[in-house]
């Protein structure tokens, strides 16, 4: 057991993952730290949404094998349900997966490009002296510490990372569900279907068929998911035949952070010397859509690119790396106008005017790059 490493990354999502795959091909004595026992689930709907993201995955990974798709393994796109206006689509040609398969897939090609994964291991803390990073991780109940020269935060949500390097940014959380049932509906076929009505923009939940079930999706702010759950049950009960008596198969749910006013002021800038924040941990999942895979694997792309040129020009890492995040929060605010557009659509209760700002602004996310 290594305590030291060129880069330790931390966190084996789609993010992480692209992040120690890079680094380790590039020759870097690289570590990819898990807290759970992989393969491990994420709470998402799994698909690969913007076609800049398909891209990345596409060049950095190979196209994704169909072991790893789950049925209809390519939805045709999406589906935006407003009461009072006709639906409406938007054709994309969308990747789907459970993110167990999608996310070891990427943890095994990260491995055969020589990264080191420990998984069942939960960073506790970092801290930095003199340039170097110490990460302090608990194993099988015992605590080590480990030693690198580039730290990359890609734990998701909750990153202890960002607790450790940021202990002054406060994290707004929202809460998110999933609920699978073993029922077909009377929706479009191959279509993620989102739903929002005049009483509920800007916010919206969703259906999808994946492997034979229906998924319902949604979120809330924390301390009110369960009115919204019941909320979503019902709309699917009044206008698509759910039985109301069903159960789901099983649920789960998790939490988002919700840091845009920091990133926008510039108060949180995911990025310190060599210590570097991505994809959930930093924040960067997209406003409107809530797409995060595609957004982990870019600044995932982005952070070990930035490490490879620091070897070899010397400068802080952050630099490079700060520039491409500045770059795409510059793109979140854009998307994030499209809020207002949708609360003005709903307040002047015009359903047609909604639908229309729900898709525009859709497309415009998933054609970001
Ligand atoms: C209901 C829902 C549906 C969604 N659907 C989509 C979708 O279809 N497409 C899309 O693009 N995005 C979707 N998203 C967003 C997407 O799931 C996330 O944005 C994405 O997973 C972020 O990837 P990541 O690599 O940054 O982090 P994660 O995938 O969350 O990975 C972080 C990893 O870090 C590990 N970790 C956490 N803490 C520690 C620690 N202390 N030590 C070690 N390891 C740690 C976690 O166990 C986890 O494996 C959805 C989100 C929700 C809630």
């Amino acid at each position: 057991m290594s305590n030291n490493w060129d880069v330790i990354v931390v966190g084996a999502g789609p993010g992480g993952s692209l992040a120690a795959k890079k680094c380790a091909a590039h020759g870097l004595k690289t570590l990819l730290v898990e807290k759970k026992k992989t393969p491990r689930d994420k709470v998402c709907s799994g698909m690969v949404m913007g076609e800049w993201a398909q891209k990345i995955l596409v060049d950095e990974f190979g196209e994704i094998p169909d072991d790893v798709l789950v049925e209809p393994k390519n939805l045709l796109g999406y589906a935006v349900h407003v009461p009072g206006a006709p639906i409406q689509t938007l054709d994309v040609n969308t990747p789907i997966t459970w993110r167990k398969r999608l996310d070891y897939w990427m943890n095994q090609m990260a491995q055969s490009s020589g990264a080191e994964i420990w998984d069942n291991t939960r960073v506790t803390d970092v801290t930095e002296k003199d340039g170097r990073y110490t990460v302090e991780l608990r194993r099988d109940g015992n605590l080590y510490r480990v030693n690198s020269d580039f730290v990359i935060g890609a734990d998701g949500a909750r990153s202890a990372v960002r607790g450790s390097l940021f202990p002054e940014i406060k994290t707004t959380y929202w809460h998110c569900y999933r609920e699978c049932y073993d029922v077909k509906l009377d929706l479009p076929e191959r279509r993620f279907n989102f739903f929002s009505t005049i009483e509920t923009a800007p916010f919206y939940f969703c259906t999808h068929d994946k492997g034979g079930y229906m998924l319902m999706e949604g979120g809330s702010a924390i301390g009110t998911i369960k009115d919204t759950i019941a909320q979503s049950r019902q709309f699917l009960i009044d206008h698509h035949g759910l039985y109301a008596n069903i159960e789901p198969l099983w649920r789960d749910g998790c939490v988002e952070p919700i840091l845009y006013r920091e990133l926008f002021t510039g108060e949180f800038r995911p990025a310190r010397g060599n210590a570097l924040i991505i994809g959930d941990a930093a924040g960067l999942n997209m406003p409107v859509t809530g797409e995060g895979v595609g957004t982990s694997l870019k600044s995932g792309l982005d952070a070990a690119k930035s490490i490879i040129q620091s070897e070899e020009t010397g400068d802080k890492s952050d630099i490079t790396y700060l520039q491409t995040i500045d770059e795409l929060v510059a793109k979140f605010q854009d998307i994030y106008a499209f809020s207002r557009r949708i609360k003005a659509a709903a307040t002047e209760n015009n359903p047609k005017a909604l639908s229309d700002a729900l898709l525009e602004s859709w497309d415009h996310s998933l054609k970001l790059y």
